[in-house]
């Protein structure tokens, strides 16, 4: 429409006027896709094989009959290590079993959403052989997309600490995963081509993902350890002999039923079997607070404060290196990672969870402890480490002199054999390191004298 007042103005604003009387008969351009709603998840659960949901499940039970969550599953592996209760299926004809064993578990709680990394089951207790054997990158690349695709609102997972009891290094990679895709599926820059726009999404050959960046707004754990009492008032926990409203039965029965999906884990016989479920399901599932975005407290419900919608990204902390002087020495391996990974990830108060512990590594009564001696000076220095062991302990290598470069750090790995005589007890170590006559410092670790069935 040309207006009375570019019927008076000059010949530039006359013509303006015209091309904006034409862009009111463009036509208009059709609607962005919005995100596939049929995949958007309240709660993202992470674990590494089938049947690790059972240790979640009351309360998810609780999640999806009374407040009606959507809930999707990630599974790293499908468990194709394991031992097989049911016949003589292994290796990856097991992982094709278990596979449906957990669609089949999920599926009868209304699970259907449910993914696999297509990772290596890796039974052992070092997170750090997981993330190798896992392909790490790899694995979080999918963890990431999956995270953009589903947009939970919450993600559960394994707690991504060194703890005594099973202490599966893949339930610690699904802990390490599902944080670290916290912290990235809302960041542009981390694996782009997920959000790049495709040219032409109804035809062929897009390389273009279109998925969008997505901020989740809660974090939280649940550990194996085979001990509890580091978790109370760590995370809201929930009763599993609550009934529930709508199916009238337990949450425990609730998940018992999805539990006997996962037949070629459980015991075939039937008194073993009880023995097994009530001891697992007379237990409140616990959780643990890894991080939270919005407002809300440690132990309240895991949905208090969300609200729907979209939150802005929130930049993690990021690795800085840690403030060292002279000689010092720390445990290694997994543990030395864990002290990083959590600074990094604005998880300092899980440092405070326990003080360092292990169980044995073997049913030899092995225990494996890496420790790394830091030289942060600039010349090489000697340092003297020697271990105060229980009674009846041996150790391999014994005391001994180290000579560590400038500004380096030797790894020294110690293969310990305990007293068998102290089976189920708590026994401490304690290492300490001397230079030049004078202490550079000691360190504990304390052990469960108690196999778990999964090697170190
Ligand atoms: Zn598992």
């Amino acid at each position: 429409m040309i207006t009375k007042l570019s019927l008076c103005c000059g010949p530039l604003l006359l013509s303006l006027c015209l091309y904006s009387g034409a862009w009111s008969q463009l036509p208009a351009a059709s609607p962005n896709s919005p995100p596939d709603h049929r995949y958007k998840a309240d709660i993202l659960l992470v674990v590494a094989h089938p049947d690790d949901d059972s240790l979640a499940a009351p309360y998810l039970a609780k999640a999806i009959y009374e407040e009606h969550k959507h809930v999707s599953v990630i599974y790293g592996t499908r468990g194709d290590a394991g031992g097989n209760a049911v016949g003589n299926e292994q290796a990856a004809s097991l992982g094709a079993v278990r596979e449906i064993e957990g669609r089949r578990a999920l599926a009868s709680m209304g699970i259907l959403d449910v993914w696999f990394l297509d990772a290596p089951d890796t039974p052992g207790q070092d997170v750090l052989h997981s993330l190798e054997t896992w392909g790490h990158g790899a694995s979080l690349e999918k963890v990431v997309r999956l995270v953009r695709l589903t947009r939970p609102e919450v993600i559960l997972t394994w707690l991504p600490v060194y703890v005594a009891g099973e202490n599966h290094d893949d339930h610690q990679a699904a802990g390490v995963l599902a944080t670290e895709a916290f912290d990235l599926a809302g960041d542009p820059v981390a694996f782009p081509e997920q959000l790049a726009a495709p040219r032409d999404r109804t035809s062929i050959g897009n390389y273009g993902e279109g998925l969008r960046p997505w901020q989740a707004k809660k974090i939280y754990y649940f550990s194996d350890a085979t001990h509890f009492e580091f978790l109370e008032g760590r995370g809201p926990q929930y009763k599993t002999s609550d009934v529930s409203p709508s199916k009238g039965v337990s949450y425990a029965t609730i998940a018992t039923n999805a539990w006997m999906s996962d037949k070629s884990q459980l015991p075939p016989n039937q008194t073993d079997l009880k023995k097994y479920l009530d001891q697992y399901l007379s237990e409140p599932v616990r959780f643990v607070l890894g991080k939270s975005l919005v407002n809300g407290s440690t132990t309240g419900d895991i949905f208090e404060g969300i609200v729907p919608g979209s939150i802005a990204y929130v930049r993690a902390h990021g690795y800085e290196p840690a403030v060292r002087e002279n000689l010092s020495i720390e445990l290694g391996g997994p543990w030395a990672y864990y002290r990083e990974f959590w600074r990094a990830h604005k998880l300092e108060h899980l440092s405070q969870l326990l003080s360092p512990e292990t169980a044995l590594g073997g049913p030899e009564n092995t225990v494996w402890v890496p420790l790394l001696i830091h030289n942060d000076t600039d010349a090489a220095r000697q340092v003297t480490l020697q271990a105060v062991l229980p009674p009846g302990w041996t150790e391999k290598p014994g005391p001994m002199i180290y000579t560590v470069g400038a500004h380096d750090a030797y790894p020294v790995q110690v293969n310990l054999v305990a007293d068998s005589s102290q089976k189920s007890s708590w026994q401490k170590i304690t290492w300490t390191a001397d230079a030049d006559g004078h202490s550079i410092g000691s360190l504990t670790l304390r052990v469960h004298v108690n196999y778990n069935g999964v090697p170190q």
